[in-house]
């Protein structure tokens, strides 16, 4: 019998889908990497989704921008390669900061074919080493707006120097306070030799090695996880630290890969564990027994619907997420009871319709999805949404936990406030 989700059979679906590209993540990235630029090669239509996603900067000069393919270069008539390359040289002239520049593939490039891997292999030739030259792809052709990070820091890997070391490595591009707050709880329970990728700066990314103990703190980096483990590095399997029990499990599988005891973990935790769980009682008041549906769109649907169902009260309808990796959501899907519909991929017309069987209380989903539904009376809470906020480890465990309960309240005000529309709407 069937009593987890991790051997529940699995929908898939692949069909039309609803989701942000990848160039989406050079928004944090490029604030997390303090020296790095973000160059896309892409037309018109990617600026204006970097710009309008990221706000006009007044007083910062950004450490993005775009080379504009123009008609010629997508017919073919100019070389566009020439022109990457003269574009590259006026912009590590004008900005001797930038030790990384990331050469971003979009649909554009992609479709004519541009080979931004050779191009970064020449570029770091003419520019190293006082800059490195990588690329990767934030295609809307093959991504979800997640993997833009993914394959980010899967394009610095091979990169990397190599070490001996003993060493934990945490993976992910946290807000720099929550991931101050994260080496602090490991302190706290004895470890100290870590390191972080993506590192602030250049000079502070990691060596790796097959003594290289890597904890991943988002659930969507898998092409990350292969290309550490093709360099020996050994992965540490953990639910993800979202929520009081999520984070208390994280930092007890990295303790146990460093031979600490849990009762360690369960001292340090105590004081911050019981704080996460008063922030997040109170909003469970608003989220007990109401039903969510997520529809795959950041791949933190799993682990967050671990921590509504188990932390929160909810119960799940469907849990969809883009893909679903074994060895990352393992260790999630064997702490959801079983129950819920497991969707991997989408076909969005089929997924709606089971959304309007369903009428949940909460549908987790994209900005796209998100006013059509709310139109049909439905309470929606954006998933990217999450990716901005600040949500892992104790201290933002209630945060997380309000943001799914405040969609819930505001329909509640505007059915007191405005019966009658509100019962036209459902
Ligand atoms: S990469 Fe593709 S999906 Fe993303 S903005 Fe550019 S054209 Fe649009």
């Amino acid at each position: 019998m069937t009593t987890t989700c991790k051997s529940a059979p699995v929908l898939k679906e692949r069909g039309q889908r609803e989701v942000f590209c990848g160039l989406t993540g050079i928004i944090w990235l490029h604030r997390k990497m303090q020296d790095a630029f973000f160059l896309v090669v892409g037309s018109r239509t990617c600026a204006h989704l970097l710009q309008s996603a990221a706000g006009v900067m007044i007083f910062a000069e950004p450490r993005f921008g775009t080379a504009i393919l123009e008609e010629k270069d997508l017919a073919g008539m100019a070389d566009a390669n020439a022109e990457l390359d003269r574009e590259v040289a006026r912009l590590l002239a004008r900005r001797p900061d930038i030790r990384q520049l990331f050469l971003v593939g979009s649909c554009p490039s992609e479709v004519i074919k541009l080979d931004l891997s050779r191009a970064a292999e020449r570029l770091s030739e003419i520019h190293g080493p006082q800059v490195r030259v990588l690329n990767y792809s934030g295609s809307g052709i093959e991504t979800t707006f997640t993997q833009g990070e993914d394959a980010c820091l899967a394009s610095m890997v091979p990169a990397l120097p190599e070490t001996q070391a003993k060493e934990l490595l945490l993976v992910g591009a946290l807000p720099d306070v929550v991931e101050d707050q994260a080496l602090d709880l490991l302190a706290q329970i004895g470890l100290t030799n870590i390191r972080v990728l993506p590192g602030k700066r250049a000079e502070l990314d990691p060596a790796i090695g097959p003594n290289t103990h890597f904890a991943l703190t988002q659930p969507f980096l898998g092409d990350t996880h292969a290309a550490l483990t093709r360099r020996g590095a050994q992965f540490i399997p953990a639910p993800f630290p979202f929520g009081a029990e999520g984070t208390t499990l994280w930092l007890k599988a990295v303790a146990a890969t460093f031979g600490i005891a849990p009762e360690v973990v369960d001292r340090v935790a105590a004081a911050p564990r019981a704080r996460a769980e008063k922030a997040i009682a109170a909003a469970t008041r608003t989220l007990h027994g109401k039903s969510v549906f997520f529809l795959p769109d950041s791949q933190l649907e799993i682990p967050l619907a671990r921590f509504l169902t188990r932390e929160c009260g909810m119960q799940a309808i469907e849990i969809g997420t883009p893909y679903l990796h074994s060895d990352l959501h393992g260790p999630e899907l064997d702490l959801i009871a079983a129950g819920p519909t497991i969707s991997e991929g989408q076909d969005v017309d089929l997924q709606l319709d089971r959304v309007r069987a369903a009428r949940p209380d909460l549908t987790v989903c994209g900005l796209g999805l998100a006013n059509p539904l709310e139109s049909e009376g439905l309470s929606t809470k954006w998933a990217i949404e999450l990716v901005f906020t600040p949500i892992h480890f104790f201290e933002q465990a209630g945060d997380l936990a309000a943001l799914f309960a405040r969609p819930l309240r505001r329909r509640a005000a505007l059915k007191r406030q405005h019966p009658n529309m509100m019962e036209a709407a459902e």
